[in-house]
């Protein structure tokens, strides 16, 4: 598949401080891992875009959007304990967003088919006017905004990071014209994501929780996506595929406590490949959220893209 990949080194630049398990070298690592494995030189590179401050307010308040930006400017602060601001975070969060308007517009205009943003800060438990839990804009559901004002109808985010993707839900929650699904550790961080959270309004039945005791396996995750997720996916009939990709639902991560192997991560790219290549030509755009052991992340993203490249 002709798929795309982002990353710059201004995402090491969003500084979290010491003991901050949301760190520059999370993204080193997983860079170091495609390098080796001459993984890198396959894809197609992504323009570096930064999201305008419109952009992001398809989906953020302005008055949050203009705090963030005051406190990198005043040289740092917090948006909740775990939510640090640095000088370059502003900028940073920008270039997260900003990545998935460019995937979307490389896959409209047909110059790509899938893209792999290895992005930080992450973002699929940012609210319109809060950030939380490492994240500071809402990348996923920018660019599904953004998909939906470019003409796309039906949208589908699946978010397999371990928490459950809060600020996604949140936005499209009464909208049908974005099935949200989520497969989480619960209960958990952020408490939210339980099974009868399904949609309101316009938007019922488009909201998703497939929410997994803490000691969950592969096998109960590939019964999941098979007797819940790929169903709805199917029904849905989406005409692009959005994941959030976290990948601290691993056995070594430390703050998940899911216990999936690396071969997990595979298998689920091949599902959801093979199906996007049912519904939507092929379209996949993944965002990297959550993931917290440098070596299980380095490992499960060189599965992830390599099925994505070999598809
Ligand atoms: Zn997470």
């Amino acid at each position: 598949m002709k798929t795309a990949i982002f990353y710059d080194d201004l995402f090491l630049k969003h500084d979290t401080g010491s003991y901050h398990p949301e760190i520059p070298e999370r993204l080193t690592a997983i860079i170091k891992r495609l390098e080796e494995k001459n993984l890198l030189d396959k894809f197609i590179p992504l323009k570096k875009r930064f999201a305008t401050k419109d952009e992001l307010e398809l989906v953020h308040h302005d008055s949050y959007i203009d705090y963030v930006q005051h406190l990198a400017q005043k040289g740092g602060g917090y948006l909740d304990g775990d939510t640090p601001i640095s000088k370059y975070s502003y900028e940073a969060a920008k270039l997260a967003a900003g990545s998935g308007l460019e995937a979307i517009d490389e896959i409209q205009n047909g110059n790509i088919e899938s893209a792999i943003l290895l992005v930080r800060p992450p973002g699929h438990h940012s609210l319109k006017s809060r950030g939380m839990g490492f994240c500071l804009f809402n990348n996923i559901a920018i660019a599904a905004r953004y998909a939906l004002q470019k003409g796309f109808k039906k949208i589908a985010i699946l978010d397999w990071d371990v928490h459950h993707g809060n600020g996604t839900q949140d936005e499209f929650y009464k909208d049908k014209n974005v099935l949200f699904i989520s497969i989480h550790q619960f209960p958990f961080y952020p408490g939210t994501g339980a099974i009868d959270e399904i949609g309101e309004g316009e938007g019922k039945g488009y909201t998703l929780n497939v929410p997994m005791p803490r000691g969950s396996t592969d096998a109960d995750y590939k019964k999941a996506f098979e007797n819940k997720i790929l169903p709805k996916i199917i029904e849905y009939e989406p005409e692009i595929l959005l994941i959030s990709a976290g990948f601290d639902a691993h056995k070594l991560d430390p703050l998940g406590g899911i216990e999936l192997s690396t071969s997990m991560y595979e298998w689920m790219t091949d599902k959801i490949t093979k199906l996007a290549k049912e519904c939507c030509n092929g379209k996949i755009i993944s965002f990297l959220e959550g993931g917290y052991s440098l070596k299980a992340l380095a490992e499960s993203l060189e599965a992830h893209s390599t099925v994505l490249l070999d598809s």
